[in-house]
């Protein structure tokens, strides 16, 4: 299980993106990496091992007001830079983090490679972000519709956010099987596969559910279904703290249970 967290606001997006990622670290992980957008370029950062080592590749004074990041528990090749996600489609223009699995990426793969399209990666989640371009072409449509159009043709598990380089005002991001939450702050929006990452900033949520598709600018979020249903966002006020959700001063979450326990 590994950690997908992102932001689209007003704030830095990096130092939110990398401390919302130690966040996710309880959760296990073999390599982690960033994908951003600045004056409407993508830019990515990834290493395998662990988000120090990542934090260390990362120029001090990047900024970006929009960013996402994963860390990531190799399901589909060897933990390793180019497997680390983000990743890319071919072209360059997308970027996709998914944390879960796709079971039919290997016919897909096949029918992309006879369409001309070539891989970096071990991974599933590369011929998926492949195959969304590869929809938003033949359809001549926007990426929300390719990514509807996309998951439509997916068997597995998913949590996933998207960025586009000709479209860098917005986020797309899609559940099913995997957790996926938004935080709704004042202009500015989180995501993450837990409340972890946006805790301190906003305790307005949105659970997305599965077969959900949102597409998030910093003062919009409109959520779909993947058959193109419109959904009105429900948000709910978590009724938890920080330190609840840490493990502060304890080396592991179970010695941490065990002595919160009353007496
Ligand atoms: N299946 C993807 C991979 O192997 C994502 C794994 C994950 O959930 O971190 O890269």
């Amino acid at each position: 299980m590994c950690g997908i967290v992102a932001y689209h606001g007003l704030k830095n997006a990096i130092p939110i993106v990398l401390s919302g990622l130690e966040r996710l670290e309880y959760r296990g992980y073999d390599s982690a990496g960033i994908a951003y957008i600045i004056d409407d370029n993508l830019g990515i950062i990834k290493e395998a091992g662990k988000v120090n080592v990542l934090k260390k590749s990362i120029p001090e004074n990047l900024k970006s007001n929009l960013a996402i990041g994963h860390t990531r528990w190799a399901t589909h090749g060897v933990p390793s830079n180019e497997n680390a996600h983000p990743h890319l489609s071919m072209n360059k223009n997308l970027a996709i983090i998914h944390n879960g699995i796709i079971e039919n990426y290997s016919s897909i793969k096949e029918g992309l490679e006879k369409r001309g399209y070539t891989f970096n990666s071990d991974t599933d989640t590369e011929v998926l972000i492949n195959l969304i371009d590869d929809v938003q072409k033949n359809e001549n449509t926007n990426l929300f519709k390719a990514v509807q159009l996309a998951l439509s043709q997916i068997i597995g598990a998913y949590a996933i956010a998207i960025l586009d380089a000709s479209n860098p005002e917005k986020l797309v991001v899609a559940k099913k099987g995997s957790p996926l939450l938004i935080g709704v702050g004042k202009d500015e929006y989180f995501i993450a596969s837990d409340a972890a990452p946006f805790i301190q900033y906003t305790k307005d949520v949105i659970y997305l559910n599965d077969n959900e598709i949102a597409e998030i600018s910093s003062k919009n979020l409109e959520i779909r279904t993947i058959t193109n249903e419109l959904k009105t966002p429900y948000i709910q006020k978590l009724n938890i703290e920080l330190d609840a959700i840490e493990k502060g001063e304890y080396e592991t979450f179970m010695l941490k249970e065990i002595y919160e326990q009353p007496k």
